[in-house]
């Protein structure tokens, strides 16, 4: 036998070695596998279909994937469909966004909204650049900004430094408001100077005293940056009303520590309200405090519950003055997105935009508040369609994290409370925030932005007006039950 003969010889018996090692491992493994799953006691299924019962936590696991990949239909998923998705990556890649055939849209659907075109309809040449509307026009320093879709609040913390770098120099290209969250203005919000909505949540991160107070100094010199334009005291969030937050001291880097204003490495509650507004006339005080401080327009956001507070609170303002109002007030939706919440508060408890928004609209038109207090909703819309519904009901701004987050190049693999999300998003994983590189994804950012706003002048001027704020109840329709559709104007008359 030749040299080369016996080596392969000898490589063959190595590999039916290793073979039969490897099967001898496998069936040790499966043999410690039912043993075990036969003596615990914590799952059913284990115990009664022993090592088997295992590749039921698997499937279940892959499903989520194999389900948004393989079988789900193109409007069948949650929380976002494949439709609405590849609306906004095509925008954000700058993609071609027309498509072929025709609508795959159920448009029978109780619910569905469809927009009315005019026999005339406003023509491209006569566009003109919405007028830009004045938020706290009283206040020492109003502002008001040229765009009406703006990037939500989203916390640095819960995003990763360059996933709030690329939205804060997206929205400076687009030209749009970036919301800091509750998690207090970091650097990376700041690096595209872009104008920054600051959030005061309940723990006041960022602008508070060792125990949790509001720290004026601190506010102050927030205040004094130029590119914070304005506060939004958050009352609640649509995914979790009414409840607060612990932010787990192994997530408390120094980082995290400095900007919030908390001991590093220690557990860091939220209280589920703020402790010093217990009620409306207490709420009015804080607005009126953060506002003379600031001397910036300063708002409330919240998502409804019970409609009749909406009546209490314009009752307290009438009473106090209208220039006791909040300057704006940011509606969310229950449906809103979070990075965690309990799943009873996110299924079950609060409204939904579609039916608070009218509600808000017309409580305060009916008020006479409505030019005093500017609405900016929030939750779901990531389409111009959606922004068009919420601009066509009364709201003079809309608002999105999760589209943004699509731009960013989500995936919608929903492990943002994980560390594991696989685009660099909400993560802290270097070695998957590599992925993201903040210069590519704000160019994204900027054109979603660009393309969202112009679908929505599309659907302005089919209707036949050239301003989409121009836009109201009569220019939309929603199908109801019969499939059959009515005007927005009649499912939502107005209450004055
Ligand atoms: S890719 Fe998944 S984990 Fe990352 S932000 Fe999107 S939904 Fe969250």
């Amino acid at each position: 036998m030749n040299g080369w003969m016996t080596t392969l010889l000898v490589i063959a018996q190595w590999l039916v070695a290793l073979f039969v090692l490897a099967l001898l491992i496998g069936a040790v493994a499966i043999v410690v596998m039912y043993v075990i799953d036969k003596r615990q006691t914590r799952h059913t299924i284990r115990r009664n279909f022993p090592v088997i019962g295992r590749f039921r936590y698997l499937f279940e696991h892959l499903g989520e994937f194999f389900r948004q990949y393989f079988y789900a239909m193109d409007r069948e998923e949650m929380p976002f469909n494949r439709a609405q998705r590849s609306w906004v990556y095509r925008a954000a890649k700058n993609a071609d966004r027309t498509l072929a055939f025709g609508s795959t849209r159920d448009l029978t659907k109780n619910g569905t909204i469809i927009f009315a075109n005019s026999a005339y309809p406003h023509q491209e040449e006569d566009k003109t650049q919405p007028e830009p509307v004045t938020i706290g026009a009283d206040c020492a320093q109003p502002y008001s900004p040229t765009s009406y879709f703006h990037i939500s609040g989203m916390s640095y913390g819960a995003l990763s430094p360059v996933a709030v770098t690329a939205l804060s120099k997206g929205a400076k290209l687009a030209g749009c408001w970036m919301n800091t969250g509750e998690g207090g203005l970091s650097p990376y919000h700041l690096k595209g100077e872009c104008d920054i909505v600051f959030q005061i949540g309940t723990a006041k991160y960022g602008v508070r005293t060792a125990s949790g107070e509001l720290h004026e100094e601190k506010l102050r010199d927030i205040a004094g940056n130029k590119h914070v334009k304005m506060f939004e005291i958050k009352l609640s969030q649509g995914a979790k009303p009414g409840k607060g937050g612990i932010l787990p001291g192994i997530k408390v880097n120094a980082e995290i520590a400095e900007i919030r204003g908390i001991p590093e490495g220690q557990d860091s509650i939220s209280p589920n309200r703020h402790p010093e507004i217990r009620n409306n006339d207490e709420l009015l005080d804080f607005i009126a405090r953060v506002r003379t401080i600031t001397g910036k327009p300063t708002g409330i956001k919240f998502v409804m519950g019970e409609p009749n507070w909406i009546d209490e609170l314009v009752a307290t303002i009438k009473k106090r003055g209208e220039a006791s109002a909040p300057d704006f007030i940011t509606l969310d939706s229950a449906d809103g997105g979070t990075g965690s919440a309990p799943q009873p508060l996110m299924d079950y408890v609060g409204l939904k935009l579609s039916e608070s928004l009218p509600m808000l609209v017309d409580k305060l038109a009916a008020a006479g508040l409505k030019e005093r207090i500017r609405i900016v909703a929030s939750g779901k819309m990531i389409t111009p369609a959606d922004v068009a519904w919420a601009l066509a009901i009364g709201a003079d701004f809309v608002v999105s994290a999760r589209g943004f987050m699509f731009s960013l190049g989500c995936i919608q693999a929903m492990q943002c409370n994980k560390n594991t999300c696989p685009t660099g998003i909400t993560t802290h994983d270097k070695s998957l925030q590599r992925g993201l590189d903040p210069a590519d994804k704000s160019v994204r950012v900027a054109n979603y932005h660009k393309y969202l706003e112009y679908g929505v002048n599309i659907i302005a001027h089919s209707c036949g007006v050239s301003d989409p704020r121009q836009l109201n109840r009569r220019h939309a329709r929603v199908v109801t039950h019969t499939g059959d559709s009515i005007s927005l104007a009649e499912r939502y008359p107005p209450a004055n």
